[in-house]
């Protein structure tokens, strides 16, 4: 099969049509189909654009960021938590050392507790993409076996399993 890479700029808005995100002003963005390195939704329906093509892409929230989970939602006790200083709703920090903890939003404080919430942020949100495709070109097979683009002509990331970036 082939497999193409595609480049275009975005307007993200959620249901509310309220501004979320945007390449408009920077660089576009690329992406190699098959590569899962856009979500899903946007993928499936990007898929056999042309350069050149105007649309306007809605993506329910179970093919974005997911549905939310209400289990992701806790109550702690604010002195177990990794922050100094006063905390106000909507703060976000990591829920521990690691990279990999999860990123958290204070939901709610009520006296010793606060109510944390580990949802990703865009979780639930039904997405709205505006999306001006400015290239599609056929993937390399060098991009195919790496499994992302690579913007020069050579490749940089030494041809591990997915690794680095070789723009
Ligand atoms: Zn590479």
């Amino acid at each position: 099969m082939n497999r193409s890479v595609v480049t275009f700029h975005y307007t993200l808005r959620d249901a509310q049509a309220r501004l979320l995100d945007t390449s408009s002003g920077g660089e576009p963005i690329s992406y190699l189909e098959g590569a899962g390195q856009l979500i899903e939704g946007l993928e499936e329906q990007l898929c056999g654009t042309e350069a050149g093509v105007k649309r306007t892409i809605a993506v329910p929230a179970a093919k974005a960021y997911g549905l939310r989970d209400e289990e992701q939602v806790q109550r702690v006790l604010r002195v177990l938590l990794p922050v100094d200083g006063e905390l106000k709703i909507g703060d976000r920090f990591r829920a521990g050392e690691d990279q990999s903890a999860p990123v958290v939003v204070v939901m709610g404080i009520d006296g010793e507790h606060v109510l944390l919430d580990a949802n990703h942020p865009l979780a639930g949100v039904d997405l709205t993409f505006d999306v001006e495709v400015v290239e599609v070109r056929a993937a390399t097979e060098k991009e195919i076996s790496h499994g992302h683009i690579h913007g020069g002509s050579e490749c940089k990331c030494g041809g591990g399993e997915g690794g680095g970036c070789c723009h």
